[in-house]
């Protein structure tokens, strides 16, 4: 494509061969001139110094990055011509010439033929189409020239200058294969065949470069497949290397010659479009070629014995004239594709502002989450749980992040903190507040039966969580207060490896701690797992109470609910118990335990012990 390096190559040159034909060409004038032969070679230098000053203007012509694909191409044509041209004067230099047998300038410019063919051979490299014509320009008249000499000697000099052309011709086209496979090496990858992502953040470095003149835009698809992480782990880096290069193949083939393309590493791959007006271009074009490459790549791939089903995600970002850098873009393109990956992968976004501010807030807060927690920022908060009678019976430990003069809800960040891997100090660190607290109001004379911790499922999945707990429980709590502990947890578990996560809880159960299932019904559940986790509590999630009040929604599922819990013998907590009227269609319905603004929000465990203490 863009063959950026020999343009500047040869644009380099330009005023090297303009030096070496004046001077040379002018000392030939003057030795003309000494022998009264000079009128040939001063029509010839007037030709060599009009072809110099055009040389010139195309070496001030040429922009690096800047010129677009048509106009470099223009460029490179005339540059050509130049180059042609101004060794064509040398060979006419020779013709007019080569019959100066008396004053001997022959001799002169047999050997500027011959030099001139070197200098062609070792400056002029890079490109065949350039070297090639020219030496032959250079030497196949001087082989003629011997050739008619008509005698024995001018006969082998004839054939010995072929083979001097043939020798030239092999040399500078090795170089210029060697130069090629360099060239070739350093701006692709070697596995699939694309361009690196060296050659393409210059490429794209020098695209917005030029689109800062041309006022005209382009767009950047990035495409990372789904899951190719679990084919090269399972079926090993063969098939996944394999797989890799059936889908460069596949890119290449669907995005022809109108995109630079590119393996970033790993499985992720980028596409440039060529730049095009404003209003030719429109974002609907490049959802639609991003759709089809989608639905190219899930095709069916057949790799050894293997059928395998790969989808990706791809981010779209649109590039134009604007001040950003080139990371600037990636990056932009990176947050598109990771929104597709987060909305289920196997699909497209396209950038947009919007979509910018909400990760810019997730890093803010990812960050002073951090601090917050340094800072033992975040407490926990409880709320009361009651039984029909409206007792206090328990509480669930609820974390609060206190930012300045504002509370950060823990929907916000608990999933933050869920990603970044920080639940798993933070959860550790409210297991031992809430185990404090619960000594504590056991001291101070609070009866509640029924103590409730939120537990992430990346706490379970944690090595020796068991065993920390066990610690703990040591450390805090004697049996009696042991049993009055539910760890909650949500459905979320069963996405994850069951049986690693029924072995911890199971540990965990040895030391007296209970099981709720938080949520319940909002997520994986389904009755055989249900059987498969070792929990003795459910706990009815809030939207279901909230639909009791809404008239046309579903009131089945409470009900339902209910009697899943009794065929397995659990008990079952409703939240979000807002109303009387909820409160009392769940007593109907059998529920045990029940907790919501009815009764109170999350409070503080002063205000707790102060509330509901003896
Ligand atoms: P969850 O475990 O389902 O907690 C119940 C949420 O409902 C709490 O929100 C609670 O304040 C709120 N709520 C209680 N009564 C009512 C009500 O009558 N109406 C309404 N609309 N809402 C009510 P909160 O405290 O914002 O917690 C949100 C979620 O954050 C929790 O949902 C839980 O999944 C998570 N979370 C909270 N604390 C922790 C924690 O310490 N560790 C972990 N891993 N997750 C936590
Ligand atoms: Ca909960
Ligand atoms: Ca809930």
């Amino acid at each position: 494509m863009f063959e950026e390096k020999n343009y500047q190559f040869y644009y380099n040159q330009i005023i090297l061969i303009i030096l070496l034909s004046l001077l040379p060409g002018l000392v030939f004038v003057i030795l003309a001139w000494m022998h009264q032969v000079v009128g040939g070679s001063l029509f010839w230098y007037a030709l060599l110094l009009v072809t110099s000053i055009w040389g010139m203007q195309l070496k001030y012509r040429y922009e690096a990055g800047v010129m677009d694909f048509d106009a470099l191409s223009q460029w490179y044509g005339n540059v050509k011509i130049f180059y042609y041209a101004i060794f064509s004067l040398w060979t006419l230099l020779f013709i007019l010439y080569a019959a100066e047998v008396e004053s001997k300038l022959h001799y002169i410019v047999i050997f500027t033929q011959i030099t001139s063919s070197v200098v062609a051979s070792v400056l002029l490299v890079r490109d065949r189409k350039i070297f090639i014509p020219i030496l032959l320009i250079l030497l196949l008249p001087l082989s003629l020239y011997f050739f008619y000499i008509d005698t024995l000697y001018g006969y082998v000099l004839s054939l010995f200058n072929l083979f001097f052309l043939a020798i030239l011709l092999y040399a500078s086209n090795s170089t210029y294969k060697l130069i090629r496979m360099n060239d070739y090496q350093a701006k692709h990858d070697m596995l699939t065949g694309l361009y690196n992502r060296r050659y393409f953040l210059t490429f794209l470095e020098n695209l917005m470069k030029r689109l800062g003149k041309s006022k005209k835009v382009a767009y950047l698809l990035l495409i990372d497949l789904d899951y190719f992480k679990t084919i090269n782990d399972s079926l090993g880096h063969d098939v996944g290397d394999k797989v890799l290069e059936a889908v460069a193949r596949r890119i290449k083939n669907y995005a022809k010659k109108r995109y630079i393309i590119a393996r970033f590493g790993g499985d992720e791959f980028v596409l440039l479009s060529l730049e095009r007006k404003v209003d030719e271009y429109s974002i609907d074009d490049a959802y639609a070629f991003a759709q089809g490459l989608l639905s190219l790549l899930k095709e069916p791939y057949r790799i050894q014995q293997h059928r395998l089903y790969i989808s990706a995600s791809i981010g779209i970002k649109v590039i134009t004239a604007t001040v950003t850098s080139t990371n600037e873009f990636i990056k932009e393109a990176d947050i598109a594709m990771y929104e597709a990956k987060e909305k289920g992968r196997d699909g497209i976004i396209v950038f947009n502002e919007a979509l910018a501010k909400r990760v810019q807030i997730y890093h803010e807060t990812e960050q002073k989450l951090y601090f917050a927690f340094r800072n033992r920022n975040i407490v926990l908060y409880y709320q009361p749980l009651f039984d029909k009678n409206k007792r206090v019976v328990g509480s669930e430990a609820l974390v609060r992040w206190k930012d300045n003069n504002r509370y950060i809800s823990p929907e916000i960040f608990i999933p933050i903190a869920e990603k970044t891997g920080l639940i798993v100090d933070i959860g550790y660190y409210l297991l031992e507040e809430a185990f404090k607290t619960l000594v504590e109001w056991d001291q101070e004379g609070i009866s509640i039966q029924h103590f409730a911790i939120n537990i992430s499922v990346k706490q379970l999945l944690v090595e020796r969580f068991a065993e920390q707990i066990e610690i703990l429980c040591e450390q805090y709590l004697c049996e009696e207060r042991r049993n009055k502990v539910y760890f909650e947890v949500t459905e979320s578990v069963l996405a994850e490896d069951i049986s690693r996560i029924v072995t911890v809880m199971e540990k965990i159960k040895k030391l007296g701690i209970r099981f709720s299932m938080d949520d319940f019904g909002t997520g994986y559940s389904s009755l055989s797992h249900l059987k498969e986790l070792p929990i003795d509590q459910i706990k009815i999630d809030k939207s279901f109470v909230s639909y009791l009040s809404q008239k046309d929604l579903d009131h089945t599922m409470v009900p339902a609910i209910l009697s899943i819990a009794k065929l397995f013998d659990l008990s079952v907590v409703a939240e979000g118990v807002e109303t009387k009227e909820q409160f009392d269609f769940l007593i109907e319905q059998g529920c045990d335990f029940f907790q919501g603004y009815y009764f109170n929000k999350a409070i503080s465990k002063d205000e707790f012990l102060f509330l509901y203490g003896r």
